[in-house]
Parts: structure tokens; C-alpha cells; sequence
């Protein structure tokens, strides 16, 4: 680890997965208005009303899916493709498109497509659904493909449409499942390169802090948040937004937090020499993974100890997230650690999970409101009383309040009117890297 932005929403590769995800689902929208349409027109023709009425129907969804998709509703958007799709091809399969000694049937083809779709759009999905809607999907298939029967009415389709008509079904649902396994194999093989890339760049003491200032009322530096950024050999600076996500999946912030604790640690050592600097506090933010460990105590421990660290001037950031695990493991660690003089933060607050007798058993020292209701304060009155709650909550149990992420003065001067005279944001600096800081710091 080196001495010395904002979160964007989603990581490059989620970015690309969505956008995959939508084009997939224009072009289902697509098909579907065509189809729908083109068969409208057809049974229309044949004056068989009560098909025409299923096309119009497939039309209408497949319109519906167009606008969720536009609205950038993704999920409702393939829930109504799936189930519409579903109900179309396994209907069409059914009463349609019998099988004769011309041509086999074809169209239930599609239903490997869709249980495909489901696998991937759904893979981030809570629970079993997605194998739920895949296996429905393969099993109609199997059903259908192993089996000649089918409704037999006056509408079946004749062979000389249907000879053609097995391969566009076939060219078209070949098209779609190399389609989905492509991208399937394209995201695998990029998010293992990342792992990778990130292994080695923990291993070769790539990351390295920056460091926000955190100000009083009167402008004065009394600590800072050490935010992790990684100088990337070959991507340049890489924000957390991009990286974070992928060390708690693989493990591998538990190193990453570690070497960033050290260095945190290690200018605090630096900075007891220098009055202007040692009554600063330095908060380092820790994961719920790192925290969970069983000898978290005792690295932390053995850090302050090793470097000779005034526990008083590290704050340690935990998220809510921490409080899904065992509360009373958390709260004992926690205990212990503040038993050696380390404080503690609770991040992002207000967007997680804490209920308040959580927070009450919590030795905390700090509340920190989260920088979307600090964004908004202002403009959104629901975002305005969650400040002012947080604000008095903390106040009421004892804790310091401080705020990030702001940006106006308009919304420094809000908090300040509530009760909160810690603020941490771009209105005062940017996350800056150690040189930086510390001219920050002697400036002010
Ligand atoms: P966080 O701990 O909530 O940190 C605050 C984030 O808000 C930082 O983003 C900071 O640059 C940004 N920010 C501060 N003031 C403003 C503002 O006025 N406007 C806006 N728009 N943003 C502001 P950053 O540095 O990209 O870090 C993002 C997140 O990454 C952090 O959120 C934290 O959850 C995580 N992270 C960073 N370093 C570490 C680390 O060492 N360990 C762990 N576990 N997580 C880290
Ligand atoms: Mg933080
Ligand atoms: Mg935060």
C-alpha cells in the first residue's frame, strides 16, 4: 500500500451486463409487435377473430415491454416478455403448429431462448425463481418436443405455410440461444480477468488512500475518511465503485482492508509529531465481511500496538449491512475494540437495515447521514425530515452526527439550523491525496 469522486451506481461490467439486457429486450419487444401484427393481419384475413384477438394481445405486451424497457424498468419489462412469450409460443406450439409427416414442430424452440433469458437476466435474483421460470421453460420444451400431440381445431396451420415456417422458427431460436450463450460466456470470461486483476493488484500493493477532510462549523479539519482508490497499471485510477463490489464477492477485501487499516494506521503515526495534525481522527471504513472475522480484535490490536497508534485517533466506518449478521458478536467485538479507545461510525445510515434497538445495544460514537437524503435536503421534504430524525436519533442516544456528501452551502447551513455541525463533502474538498490533504489541513 502507498502512501497518500463520487460512487458511480454500477461497475463497468454491470453496466455492460444492463446493456445487453435491454438490447435483448428491444429486440423481444420487437418480435413481439411483429409478430403480433403480421399474424393480426393474417387471421384478420381469415376472419378467425378469436386468434386475431391473441395477436392484438401480443402486440399490446409486446408495446408494454418497449415502454417499461425505455423507462429503463428492466425487470418488469422481462417478467411481461417472459410470461407473455411463455403463454404465446407454448399456445401457438399447441393448437397451431401440429406436427405432420411435412414438417415437425418448430416453435416451442423459442422456449429454450426463454429459459435461457431467465438464467441470465434473473441471475442476481433472491431465492430459486429464476430455475423456477428456466425449468417450466425446459420442461414445456421437453414435453413438446418428445410428443406429436396437440389441440387439433380448424385453425392449424397448413403444411405449405409451415414447411417454411420450421426454419425461420429454427434459424431464428438457434440465433437467440448462441445469442444468450455468448453473452453468458463473455460476462464469465471478464469477470474472472477481474479477479484476477484485482489479485494481483492486492498482492502487488496497488491501492492506495486518499483523503476527504472532515470539517466543524467553522471550518476547521477536525479528521478525515480514508477512501481507498487503485492506481491501476494499465485501466489508470480506478474509484471503489469499481472494485469494492468485486473484493467482498471474492474475498478478497478482507487483505484489501487490511493494507488499507495499515496505511491508515501509519500516518496517524506519522502525524502524532505534528500539533497541527494529531488531534485529527482518521476513519477507515471497513466491510461486514473483514469485520466478521474471528481475529478482527486482535489484528486491529495488533496494529495499533505494532505501530504505536493513540487508539483514540482511528474511527472505524461500519455499514448496516454488518447488523444482518450476529448482533451479538458484532456488539462484543465492537465493545472490545472501544475498550482499547477505538471509536466507531455508522456509514450510509438511514439506508440499510438498523432497527433502533440495534442501534440502542450499538457503542457507537458517530452517526453518519447518508449523502442521498443530504443531497436532496433541500428540494424533497421526506429527505429533509429523515435528516432532521438522524440528526436528533443520534443526538438522543448519545452520538455525534455528521453529514456527507455536501456539496452547498444551502445544505450545510440546513443541517447546521437542525443540530449537525460535522460535515464532510465537496462543498469543503474532494477526496485528496495525502500531500494535498495535509497543505489542506495547514491552510485552514
Ligand atoms: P463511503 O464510505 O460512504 O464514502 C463516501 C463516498 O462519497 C466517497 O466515494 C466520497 O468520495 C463520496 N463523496 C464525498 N463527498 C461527496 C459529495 O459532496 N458529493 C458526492 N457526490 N460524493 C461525495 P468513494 O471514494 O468513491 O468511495 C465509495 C465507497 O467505497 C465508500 O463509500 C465506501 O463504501 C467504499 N470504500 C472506499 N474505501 C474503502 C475501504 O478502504 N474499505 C471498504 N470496505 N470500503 C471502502
Ligand atoms: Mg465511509
Ligand atoms: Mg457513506
Amino acid at each position: 500500500m502507498a502512501a497518500s469522486g463520487s460512487m458511480p451506481p454500477l461497475s463497468p461490467q454491470a453496466v455492460l451486463h444492463l446493456r445487453r439486457v435491454r438490447a435483448m429486450l428491444w429486440f423481444g419487444a420487437g418480435l413481439m409487435i411483429l409478430m403480433g401484427s403480421s399474424w393480426a393481419l393474417f387471421f384478420a384475413y381469415q376472419k378467425a377473430w378469436i386468434i386475431v384477438a391473441v395477436d392484438l394481445l401480443m402486440l399490446a405486451s409486446g408495446v408494454r415491454v418497449a415502454f417499461l424497457t425505455l423507462h429503463h424498468r428492466t425487470r418488469a419489462a422481462f417478467y411481461l416478455l417472459l410470461i407473455s412469450m411463455y403463454c404465446v409460443v407454448t399456445g401457438i406450439s399447441l393448437v397451431f403448429d401440429l406436427p405432420s409427416e411435412a414438417a415437425p414442430r418448430s416453435t416451442h424452440h423459442f422456449l429454450l431462448v426463454l429459459a435461457l433469458s431467465a438464467l441470465l437476466v434473473l441471475h442476481e435474483e433472491r431465492g430459486h425463481l429464476r430455475h423456477w421460470l428456466a425449468g417450466l421453460c425446459f420442461a414445456t420444451f421437453a414435453v413438446l418436443a418428445a410428443t406429436n400431440g396437440g389441440i387439433s381445431t380448424e385453425y392449424g396451420l397448413p403444411d405449405s405455410i409451415r414447411v417454411g415456417g420450421t426454419w425461420v422458427n429454427t434459424i431464428f431460436s438457434v440465433s437467440g440461444v448462441y445469442a444468450i450463450v455468448h453473452i453468458m460466456v463473455s460476462d464469465l470470461a471478464k469477470h474472472s480477468t477481474h479477479e484476477q486483476d484485482l489479485r494481483r493488484g492486492v498482492l502487488r500493493h496497488e491501492f492506495f488512500l486518499v483523503y476527504q477532510p472532515q470539517v466543524n462549523s467553522s471550518g476547521m479539519v477536525t479528521g478525515a475518511e480514508a477512501l481507498l482508490r487503485w492506481q491501476h497499471p494499465r485501466r489508470g485510477l480506478v474509484p471503489p465503485g469499481e472494485f469494492i463490489g468485486l473484493a467482498e464477492e471474492t474475498g478478497l477485501i478482507v487483505p484489501l482492508g487490511l493494507q488499507a487499516l495499515e496505511a491508515a494506521c501509519q500516518q496517524l503515526v506519522y502525524w502524532a509529531d505534528d500539533p497541527k495534525l494529531a488531534t485529527l481522527t482518521l476513519s477507515v471504513n471497513v466491510s461486514a465481511q473483514q469485520f466478521s472475522q474471528k481475529d478482527f480484535v486482535a489484528q486491529v490490536q495488533g496494529i495499533l500496538d505494532g505501530k504505536g497508534v493513540v487508539p483514540k485517533r482511528l474511527k472505524l466506518e461500519l455499514t448496516e449491512s454488518l447488523l444482518v449478521q450476529d448482533v451479538d458478536d458484532v456488539v462484543q467485538k465492537m465493545s472490545l475494540l472501544r475498550a482499547l479507545g477505538v471509536g466507531f461510525s455508522l456509514d450510509d445510515f438511514g439506508t440499510g437495515y438498523s432497527s433502533l434497538s440495534y442501534l440502542k445495544r450499538l457503542p457507537l460514537d458517530q452517526l453518519k447521514i447518508d449523502q442521498s437524503f443530504v443531497r436532496d435536503v433541500l428540494t424533497n421534504s421526506h429527505d429533509a425530515a429523515i435528516a432532521r430524525t438522524v440528526i436528533h436519533l443520534g443526538k438522543d442516544l448519545g452520538f455525534a452526527v455528521i453529514a456527507e456528501g455536501v456539496e452547498t452551502a444551502g445544505q450545510r447551513e440546513f443541517l447546521t439550523d437542525n443540530g449537525c455541525y460535522i460535515f464532510q463533502g465537496y462543498l469543503f474538498s474532494k477526496p485528496l491525496p495525502l500531500v494535498q490533504f495535509l497543505e489542506y489541513v495547514r491552510r485552514t
